[in-house]
């Protein structure tokens, strides 16, 4: 199947994606897709075609429009559908053309910066657009993530399609050092709809930042904001209440534009109610 049901850590982001290449050309250094795509890191670095791609997904999505699915569709989770590999072969935006053309709702997840604009006029109010954002500094960016585009391209990029009444929302995951992640909620909250906050797994870095501090910062911060918010489990289990939060495996709903919801108590004890009360599951 080329439109699945991601299993695991990635489940809370989406309950359905489609990966677009086979591999990618970012070479992002915290990467898990190749172990979990069962490649070496160089292999996947170097981003292929999809056997028969276009042909099996026109299949899946009439198969998808017969059944009504209203979730959106989430390009892509072990793959960039922007990477370079896409400004020669467009297979996104031909992905793109056939999930809309059945009235299929997508969702974009890219660092990909400026190559995305490429497809804005593809997608309406009941998309998304995403980018993950990770740092602000450019030679920190290319040191992690050196085939991305650079922050502030990808920060343009939000803030374009926001502005083309597009649904916003950044991924603050991985989180490589908790003052730049909140310093980015600062920059761009006024044209992102939706932060999604996770934390750093699998790196010696992990173990020297103080999770507890930096998730009661960044819940204080949205708040003060005035933001929407997803806090991620493997984050949200720092949180003081964080007992409240069910076991929850589908993504945040993020809605056409709107402004936040109402007032909301700012005590460190209800954070987590807040956050249920914004998201309530699909
Ligand atoms: S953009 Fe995503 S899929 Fe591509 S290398 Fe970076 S983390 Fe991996």
């Amino acid at each position: 199947m080329l439109i699945y049901e991601p299993r695991g850590r990635a489940r809370e982001y989406a309950a359905l994606a489609c990966n677009v290449y086979s591999g990618c050309d970012h070479r992002c250094t915290y990467c898990y897709a190749p172990s979990a795509t069962r490649k070496t890191r160089d292999s996947f670095s170097i981003p292929s075609l999809r056997s028969d791609f276009l042909r099996k997904l026109k299949k899946e999505a009439k198969q998808h429009w017969l059944n009504r699915t209203n979730e959106r569709i989430l390009l892509s989770f072990t793959c960039d559908p922007y990477q370079h590999i896409d400004v020669k072969e467009q297979v996104t935006r031909q992905a793109l053309e056939i999930l809309k053309a059945r009235n299929l709702r997508v969702e974009i997840l890219t660092k990909g910066g400026f190559r995305a604009l490429r497809d804005i006029d593809l997608l309406t109010a009941d998309d998304a657009f995403a980018c993950s954002l990770t740092l602000l500094d450019d030679e920190q960016s290319l040191e992690w993530e050196p085939g991305a585009a650079l922050p502030k391209e990808r920060i343009y990029a939000l803030h374009h399609f926001h502005e083309a009444g597009i649904p916003t929302w950044a991924s603050l995951e991985p989180v490589i050092d908790p003052a730049v992640s909140l310093q980015i909620i600062r920059e761009t909250h006024t044209f992102v709809d939706l932060f999604k906050v996770g934390k750093l797994n699998y790196h010696p870095l992990a173990s020297t930042i103080n999770w507890r501090k930096f998730a009661h910062d960044a819940v204080e911060l949205l708040e003060s904001l005035n933001c929407k918010y997803y806090i991620k489990r493997d984050l949200a289990c720092y949180l003081p209440d964080a007992a409240l939060i069910p076991n929850h495996t589908t993504a945040a709903m993020l809605g056409p534009h709107s402004p936040a919801q109402s007032q909301h108590p700012h005590s460190a004890g209800q954070v987590a109610r807040r956050q249920l009360s914004l998201f309530p599951t699909l």
